[in-house]
């Protein structure tokens, strides 16, 4: 067997629904990968969760009172409305982040940098698993 073919063994993996879907990305990244998986759709509930529950905590969105407010408890109110939604903001970016990161675990792209296609390193994925760049690729963007 060639040497490129080794390194670009399909690989079997099951995705959510249970079909079967193959990826080309080496073995030792693949290994890792219903791993990543589980935790991806974790911190994705997690994430949802925790953006349902600024909402009840929103007091603009609770009392449904004007964003932009004038003088008294208003103010305290559309102050706090406006540091949650901050926290949204950063929140909603990493949901979409992970959702976009199960899509390519799907697709079976997931691994591999975004900019220059080759593997991003197993330890760059452990300690970031919404990682698209590789670490060459990040530094020089
Ligand atoms: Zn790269």
């Amino acid at each position: 067997m060639p040497k490129s073919l080794l390194i670009s063994y399909p690989i079997m993996s099951s995705c959510l629904q249970g079909e079967i879907i193959i990826s080309f990305m080496n073995i030792t990244q693949a290994s890792i990968v219903p791993e990543i998986e589980e935790f991806l759709i974790n911190k994705q509930r997690q994430l949802k969760e925790e953006l349902l529950e600024l909402d009840r905590d929103d007091p603009v969105l609770a009392n449904h009172v004007a964003e932009v407010s004038e003088l008294g408890t208003e103010s305290w109110e559309a102050d706090v409305h406006a540091k949650l939604v901050l926290v949204k903001n950063n929140l909603n970016k990493m949901y979409l982040r992970v959702g976009y990161c199960l899509k390519m675990i799907k697709d079976g792209t997931y691994g591999s940098c975004e900019k220059c296609g080759k593997a991003i390193s197993l330890d760059r994925l452990k300690a970031l698993p919404t990682a698209t760049y590789c670490s060459l690729c990040i530094h020089s963007s």
